[in-house]
């Protein structure tokens, strides 16, 4: 009972989202065949905006009309026109891109560069590589049915058809009065002797040709290393901000094989699908940020076995990043039917992103080995779990200035091989040209982030404080006492915002409605031993 309700509000949803996009052409909407009013919106999805008649039982497919404006798909079209112009007049430089990060993300400055060009060559090759008339099929159709369609729907202008996942149709057009409808006669695809028959002759040494003088741009996927807490998700966080094209962050540790509990690989692509608010053509431009990319790594000695939560993920994620037609599933067909939308995936740019915890061990016995010889055995064990055990217990307990420089050091030297001895896949780790390693933060780096940023911590609690008409100051002492717990904690910046709640629990706790319009802490309430003092 409940699922009939929900599925009837969906229909609803996308009726009225139907309505709206057609507006009154909806209403005058008479059927081609047998001139009847009454259609039936049932089998209707929002992609795929099917009308049935009532009458004559006849489906028909509806297409946005040049005549309105308000039509999504003409939308799409706009959007590309726009990004173009945009692209060849008013590309944000890495300068920019710099700059913006700057009032976010404290220090960094080398991740903040390689991911500042990064973006700026990913609209320089989207400009490059997607040509307009491409676009705007692939703004329909997704790539695969661009050209079967484009055949189809010759006299009609392509670029305002609706998407048409999964099903190959052949379509007769009929325009009634202000509403065009395309008749639906089959949904199964054309058999091959018409195919056949309607093939144009070809010329097989066509390809042979290089007069196309345009070179097609690749992609230079990416993959972030660095301490946790040193602002990796962050700085995907504040791109997303400035960006112009959808962009969609993953987390890697949910991920599992096909067929297995979790959420698919696929399900990476119907993320981005969503962010780019199922624009098919947005979501071919996109960035996939890839969090916590270290957890998908093989574990040694599980072989035996299937390692559907990493290996296998790396192997699932392989095509994807390549540059493959994912079928997506419809966002309101989900449970019920499945129509699928086709994404290409070989525009879409990777960011990985991982803490890659022990990875400095495995840097320093590669180099160390090279001084021992070829073919000296190690007596540590391989891979990401042995590292990081081995790694938990040299540790000395306090995190010291020069420890944590020695791993930034062995960081900055890493190499593909190093990654791969951490447990990725050799093809995985080849899909990422640029391997960068991020710093870790230290006290100075830790004071600036609680006060600098825009949204830094220190101006989040006065703003909590100042709804309670309270005034609150802190001494540059504490907030380098601060800074140094955060260190010892070994969780980076993330360790801040616990310290501050602890501190400031008390004053959050005495404040409201007690007549206190102020407090201040100083080092000695950092180290607890005093309470900050109140001003009543
Ligand atoms: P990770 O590197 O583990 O992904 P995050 O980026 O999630 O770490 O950082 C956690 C929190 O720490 C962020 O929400 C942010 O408030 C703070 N932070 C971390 N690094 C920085 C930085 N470089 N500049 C400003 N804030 C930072």
């Amino acid at each position: 009972m409940a699922e009939q309700t929900t599925q009837k509000n969906e229909m609803k949803i996308t009726h009225q989202q139907f309505k709206k996009s057609f507006g009154k052409r909806y209403d005058q909407l008479y059927c081609p065949k047998c001139g009847s009013q009454s259609m039936n919106l049932e089998a209707i999805t929002y992609s795929t905006p099917f009308v049935k008649c009532n009458q004559c039982q006849h489906f028909f497919l509806m297409v946005g009309s040049k005549k309105s404006p308000e039509s999504s798909y003409k939308e799409v079209e706009l959007w590309h026109t726009a990004a173009k112009s945009d692209c060849q007049v008013n590309l944000p430089t890495p300068k920019e891109f710099h700059r913006f990060l700057d009032q976010y993300v404290i220090g960094q400055q080398q991740a903040k560069k390689v991911l500042s060009v990064a973006v700026y060559n990913h609209y320089k090759r989207l400009n490059n590589n997607i040509s307009p008339n491409v676009t705007q099929h692939t703004a329909v159709y997704g790539d695969s049915y661009s050209n079967s369609s484009k055949e189809m729907s010759q006299g009609s202008d392509p670029s305002i058809l609706p998407t048409m996942p999964n099903c190959c149709g052949i379509f007769d057009e009929w325009t009634t009065g202000d509403s065009e409808l395309l008749q639906l006669t089959r949904l199964i695809p054309p058999s091959p002797y018409l195919s056949q028959q309607s093939l144009p002759k070809r010329s097989f040494r066509k390809n042979f040709r290089s007069d196309d003088d345009t070179a097609h741009l690749d992609k230079s996927n990416i993959i972030l290393l660095g301490p946790t807490g040193s602002g990796k998700t962050l700085l995907a966080q504040t791109l997303a901000k400035c960006l112009d094209v959808p962009f969609a962050i993953c987390d890697c540790t949910c991920l599992t094989q096909a067929g297995y509990v979790g959420e698919d690989i696929e399900s990476v692509i119907a993320k981005l699908l969503q962010n780019a608010n199922f624009n098919v053509a947005r979501a071919q431009q996109g960035i996939v940020f890839l969090d916590e990319v270290d957890k998908i790594g093989a574990v040694p000695g599980i072989h035996q076995l299937r390692d559907v939560g990493g290996e296998g993920v790396q192997q699932g994620l392989l095509k994807i990043m390549e540059g493959t037609i994912v079928n997506v599933p419809e966002r309101s067909s989900r449970r019920y039917r499945i129509d699928t939308i086709p994404v290409d995936t070989t525009n879409i740019l990777f960011v990985g992103s991982g803490a890659f915890n022990g990875l400095d061990r495995v840097i320093s016995r590669r180099k160390n080995e090279k001084y021992l010889g070829f073919g000296v055995t190690s007596s540590l064990g391989t891979g990401r779990r042995a590292v990081t055990a081995a790694g938990l217990a040299n540790s000395s307990g306090v995190n010291t200035h020069e420890e944590s420089q020695e791993k930034d050091k062995l960081l900055c030297s890493v190499e593909a091989r190093d990654l791969i001895e951490y447990g990725m896949i050799p093809e995985f780790v080849g899909r990422f040209p640029v391997v960068l390693a991020l710093h870790s933060l230290n006290e100075d780096m830790l004071v600036r982030i609680l006060t600098e940023p825009q949204n830094s911590i220190l101006t989040q609690y006065k703003m909590l404080f100042g709804m309670d008409k309270c005034h609150f100051s802190i001494t540059d002492a504490a907030l380098h006492a601060i800074a140094y717990k955060a260190i010892e904690r070994k969780t980076g910046a993330r360790g801040l915002r616990s310290i501050m709640e602890q501190l400031l629990l008390e004053p959050m706790y005495e404040i409201p409605n007690s007549g206190i319009i102020g407090f201040h802490v100083d080092k000695d309430v950092v180290d607890g031993k005093k309470g900050p003092q109140y001003v009543r």
